[in-house]
């Protein structure tokens, strides 16, 4: 068995390579060979790790490479007609001059159509803008590239989950760390009590904001009791599902929170490293996260001996090679370790076999900045009335309390949801759990743009599927209210949703509920007009899914493949007993695959068009 040590070289490697192709645009012969000498490594393994990767590029890079994103609220935005005038172009021009290529969502729904020039953001607001500035490109011109720092400070304004209230000012945003930063490391290296963050985070009810929506408290107490020879931290920040783009402004606008709570994972389990890891078209949140890991570093919170402590823990940023599957849990601690991120199956789980089969704790970047408001904010004197017999049974941490009782309607906790599409104010908001889709249509996001009604939502990007406006009977469960001893009474738990049909605004925004009536809520949510082409939509993210499928187990790779020709297959087929044909084939298909793969990605990647057949079909076509 190799040692630790010998484990971690992947992480050496895979850095070792994004270097070289940062620096050359490309990985040369002598990039591979000198890396494969270097840590005695064969050349196949390296290059097994270039090829899974689309990032890595292998052949010269041409004068301009242009990325489209094609995937929902761009494609709402006209992305298609853009790439279509540049292939245009292309053929005057010439491959060796202009690349063209389409990239799976690049975390700018907010402001759609998004692309990459040369590896740079650029936002176009019509196709001849963005020819200009890919002509600009070609002449040795720089275009005015696009920053996420606008959109950061206002998303971050108000915000409740930045205990410090520091966040709004071009002193913390642009310069270096306040030193009243970092009060929950503090509070913790005086009094070091691991479970008690542990209750506290109980309390809260503070669950990973990354999909799965597992208690923190849970991982990071198996984490801690777990036995290894070292144990890591990890942050996925690899915010990849399309429509989902909170973290990219958490990043840029409160680093330290999300530090912060990474330095308490790590004290609590006993974990000395952490590793932030983000994709790298992230490029202003990378240098803002290594910017805010030497402020944390220069004030003793991070690092050797913190605040005197005796306690020591590193944090370090891995910039992602690229890819939706590296969002997987486990799919991403592959490609930390230097190889092809395909996600294993479980269990075992991370918190006892994680990074280099090591203890690991891996949350979402939100989840980790909650933590120092949940240890700080004091509760309401309310909530302490309401909560004293469990604080005096040691069952409740008066320290959760706060987070807590932020929810609306008996949710637990606030959250950020990034909204976009058809919308007035399309943005990354801090919301209470449990308000209705509608209010943060309405309220938050500026309600429909343009006033065109609404004709259907995506409640987790593409890996939800499609809801109608109006919910017809059946497709919402109504589970029943439960009494004391557990058992079921006949009082309804979400009278407000009984309707034929239901408006869909009415839908509570509480991971619980939405599982409890089931559907699925991510942090991405997609909103369309009723002039949105809800089959182009379907066939689009199907064609993500095929796309993103890193092909370790059948019925992912087949199924995907397979979902898209039937997805398209529609824009033909207009009988109706082929049309019955392809829905039968596809909801067969999509149940085995739900079943049969191995991660979430083949799990979810029929729901685009198996929710199309059912609520859309007939009204589209
Ligand atoms: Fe890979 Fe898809 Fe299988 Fe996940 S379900 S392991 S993405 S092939």
């Amino acid at each position: 068995m190799k040692s630790l040590v010998d484990r971690q070289v992947g992480t050496r490697i895979a850095k070792m390579l994004q270097e070289a192709q940062h620096k050359h645009g490309r990985i040369h012969d002598a990039d591979i060979h000198r890396i494969a000498d270097q840590f005695g490594e064969p050349v196949r393994v390296i290059q097994d790790v270039i090829g899974f990767f689309p990032h890595f590029r292998r052949t010269a890079p041409p004068l301009c490479h242009v990325s489209v994103c094609r995937d929902m609220s761009c494609r709402l935005r006209g992305s298609v007609e853009i790439a279509n005038k540049l292939r245009e172009l292309q053929k005057d021009v010439g491959d060796a001059t202009l690349e063209i290529t389409e990239a799976s969502c690049l975390g700018r729904c907010d402001r759609a159509p998004a692309m990459l020039i040369n590896d740079l953001l650029y936002v176009a607001h019509a196709p001849m803008e963005c020819i200009d500035a890919v002509r600009a490109t070609m002449d040795g011109c720089s275009p005015k590239l696009d920053s996420d720092m606008d959109t950061a400070t206002a998303s971050l304004a108000r915000a409740e989950i930045d205990c410090y209230r520091t966040i709004n000012t071009a002193k913390t945003i642009r310069g270096e760390a306040p030193s009243t930063y970092y009060a929950a490391v503090r509070a913790y290296v005086r009094d070091p009590n691991p479970d008690k963050v542990i209750q506290a985070l109980k309390t809260a009810g503070l669950m990973g904001m990354g999909g799965a929506g597992a208690p923190a408290s849970d991982k990071w107490n198996e984490a801690r009791n777990a036995i290894g020879e070292a144990k890591y931290v990890v942050c996925n920040a690899d915010e990849s599902e399309p429509g989902t783009f909170k973290d990219r402004d958490l990043m840029l606008a409160a680093p330290h929170l999300i530090i912060e709570g990474m330095i308490i994972a790590g004290l609590v389990s006993g974990a000395k490293q952490g590793f932030i890891y983000i994709r790298h078209e992230y490029f202003e949140q990378i240098a803002r996260l290594e910017s805010a890991i030497q402020d944390a570093v220069r004030l003793g919170a991070c690092g050797h001996d913190i605040f005197k402590s005796g306690r020591d823990f590193r944090v370090e940023v891995f910039v992602s090679p690229g890819g939706y599957v590296c969002g997987e849990q486990t799919a991403l601690i592959e490609a930390l370790e230097g190889k092809r991120s395909e996600p294993r199956n479980r269990p075992p789980e991370l918190q006892t076999n994680g990074l280099y089969d090591q203890p690991t704790i891996l949350n979402n970047v939100e989840t980790f900045a909650w933590v120092p408001s949940i240890l700080l904010q004091r509760p309401s004197p309310e909530a302490l009335e309401k909560e004293q017999a469990s604080i005096a049974s040691g069952t409740v941490e008066p320290a959760g309390l706060w987070y807590k009782y932020s929810g609306r309607n008996r949710s637990r906790g606030k959250r950020f949801f990034s909204i976009s599409g058809d919308l007035n104010r399309p943005g990354s908001y801090e919301v209470p759990c449990g308000i209705t889709l509608g209010e943060l249509i309405d309220e938050y996001a500026g309600g429909m743009r343009e006033g065109v009604p609404l004709q259907a939502v995506a409640l987790s990007g593409p890996s939800g599927g499609f809801l109608p406006a109006w919910l017809p009977k059946g497709a919402i469960r109504f589970p029943k209210k439960t009494d004391r001893e557990g058992k079921e009474t006949d009082e309804l738990k979400f009278p407000k949703l009984v309707g034929d049909p239901t408006d869909i605004k009415l839908l509570p925004l509480d991971l619980n509920a939405s599982r409890e009536i089931g559907f699925m809520l991510g942090a991405g949510i997609v909103v369309y007009n009723e002039n949105a082409d809800m089959l182009d939509q379907a066939i689009a993210c199907s064609r993500f899914y095929q796309r993103e499928s890193c092909g370790k187990c059948v019925p992912c790779r087949l199924g995907s493949r397979k979902m898209v020709d039937m997805a398209e297959s529609l824009l033909t087929k207009t009988a109706n007993d082929e049309l019955d044909h392809v829905k039968k084939v596809a909801m067969e298909l999509a149940s085995i695959m739900e079943k049969t793969s191995i991660c979430g990605l083949g799990q979810v990647a029929s729901n685009p068009l198996r929710s199309y057949l059912r609520f859309f079909h007939s009204a589209n076509r």
